[in-house]
C-alpha cells in the first residue's frame, strides 16, 4: 500500500475549523481505498503561534513541509497581531517563497445558479482556472519596500525564468481543459508587463493547439463580470492574481467556494483562497467547501492514480451536495453549520 505524509497546518481563525472539516472528508473518502493511505501530522504556524513562541513559521514546521508529500493549510494571520512596522503576519506567503511554490492554481466554478450575483449564468457557464504567479511581482517588494515621511516605493520585479515557468504552467492547464489561455497584464503602461507579454507570446508558440490572448487588467475586471463564460485559463502577475481571485470568488458565491493550490517543482501546499475571517471565527459557521475542494486538488496532485480518482470523487460529492440549495452555510444565507455542511458532503461520497 502506498502511503503519503500530509503535513496539516490549521493556522488561525476559521483555518482550524475548515481544516478539521477537510481532514474529516479525506478520512472518509480514503477509507474506501485499500491501495493508498494518507498519514496526517499537525504543525503549528500563524499568528497564534507567533504569540506563543515568537515565530509564525517555526523551523520544525518548515522542515515538515519540505519533507511531506503534500501540505494542507487552513488560513493564517490575525488583524490584531502585527509586526512592528504594521504589517500582518503572512507565513503562508513566506512558505510560497521559501518552497518556491510559483504556481498559484485557483479554480473557480459555479455550482448553482443561486450562488452567483450575475444574471443569466448557471452551472457550466463559469469554469475558470486562474494561474497566479506566486513568487515575484509586486508582492516580492513586501520585505524591501521603502518608505519615509515623504515617499514610499514598492518595486515590481518579474524575471524571464519566473514568467516562462508560470506561462508554461498556464498553457499546460489550458491544454488539459478548453484550450484557451488569457494573459492579464498592463502592457499599455508598465515596461514590466511588456516584458511579461513578450514572454507569454513566446511560450504560446510552443502550444499551437491552445488559443492565446492578452487582456489588460482593468478590462479583465469588467469582462469577468460581463462575460466570464468566455474565459478558460487566466494567467497573471502576483498582485493582479490576488485581486482577481477575490473577484472571481465573488461571482460564484464568495471566498467559501474558492479552493487553491500553490505548486512548485518539489512541494505543494493546498489551502482555501480565503483568509482567517476573524469576524466569524469560533462560531462554527465557516463554509468548508473551499478547503474540502483544496483537499481534493491535493489528492489529484499526488502521483498515484487511486489517490487522483479519490480526489475526483470528493469533487463530485461537493457538486452533488451543492445541487440542493439548502446545503449552504451562512456566507450565502444558508442554514448549515460547518459541521453540518461537511456531513452533507460526506453523505454524497
Ligand atoms: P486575507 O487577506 O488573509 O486573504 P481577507 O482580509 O481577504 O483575508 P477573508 O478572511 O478571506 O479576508 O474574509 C473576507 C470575508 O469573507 C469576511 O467577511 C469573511 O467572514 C468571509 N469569509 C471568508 N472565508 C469564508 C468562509 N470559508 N466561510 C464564510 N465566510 C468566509
Amino acid at each position: 500500500m502506498k502511503r503519503f505524509n500530509i503535513a496539516v497546518l490549521p493556522g488561525d481563525g476559521i483555518g482550524t475549523e475548515v481544516t478539521q472539516a477537510a481532514v474529516e472528508v479525506l478520512k472518509v473518502a480514503t477509507a474506501a481505498h485499500s491501495e493508498f493511505a494518507l498519514e496526517y501530522s499537525e504543525y503549528p504556524a500563524g499568528a497564534g503561534e507567533f504569540r506563543r513562541s515568537g515565530d509564525d513559521l517555526p523551523p520544525a514546521t518548515l522542515a515538515a513541509c519540505r519533507e511531506a508529500d503534500a501540505v494542507l493549510l487552513g488560513a493564517m494571520g490575525l488583524p490584531a497581531v502585527r509586526r512592528p512596522d504594521g504589517r500582518e503576519l503572512t507565513p503562508q506567503i513566506d512558505l510560497r517563497e521559501i518552497l518556491d511554490l510559483y504556481g498559484g492554481l485557483r479554480p473557480i466554478k459555479l455550482y448553482h445558479q443561486q450562488d452567483t450575483p450575475l444574471k443569466n449564468h448557471g452551472p457550466g457557464d463559469i469554469d475558470i482556472m486562474l494561474v497566479r504567479e506566486n513568487t515575484e511581482g509586486l508582492f516580492a517588494a513586501r520585505k524591501n519596500g521603502i518608505f519615509d515621511h515623504d515617499k514610499a516605493t514598492d518595486q515590481l520585479v518579474l524575471t524571464r525564468k519566473g514568467c516562462e515557468r508560470i506561462c508554461r504552467m498556464a498553457f499546460e492547464q489550458a491544454r488539459a481543459r478548453r484550450k484557451k489561455a488569457t494573459l492579464v497584464d498592463k502592457a499599455n503602461v508598465l515596461p514590466s508587463m511588456v516584458f511579461f507579454r513578450r514572454i507569454f507570446l513566446e511560450v504560446a508558440e510552443q502550444y499551437p493547439d491552445v488559443q492565446a490572448e492578452c487582456v489588460y487588467v482593468d478590462a479583465m475586471a469588467l469582462y469577468l463580470v460581463q462575460r466570464p463564460h468566455t474565459f478558460d485559463v487566466i494567467v497573471t502577475e502576483n498582485m493582479f492574481g490576488d485581486i482577481l481571485s477575490d473577484l472571481l470568488a465573488g461571482i460564484v458565491g464568495g471566498m467559501g467556494f474558492a479552493p487553491s493550490a500553490d505548486i512548485g517543482d518539489d512541494c505543494a501546499v493546498f489551502q482555501p483562497s480565503h483568509g482567517t475571517a476573524p469576524d466569524i471565527a469560533g462560531k462554527g459557521i465557516a463554509n468548508p467547501v473551499a478547503t474540502i475542494l483544496s483537499a481534493a486538488m491535493m489528492l489529484k496532485w499526488l502521483p498515484d492514480p487511486d489517490a487522483q480518482a479519490c480526489g475526483e470523487r470528493i469533487e463530485s460529492a461537493v457538486a452533488a451536495a451543492l445541487l440542493d440549495p439548502l446545503n449552504r452555510c451562512a456566507d450565502v444565507r444558508g442554514p448549515l453549520t460547518t459541521l453540518e455542511m461537511t456531513e452533507r458532503i460526506i453523505q454524497c461520497l
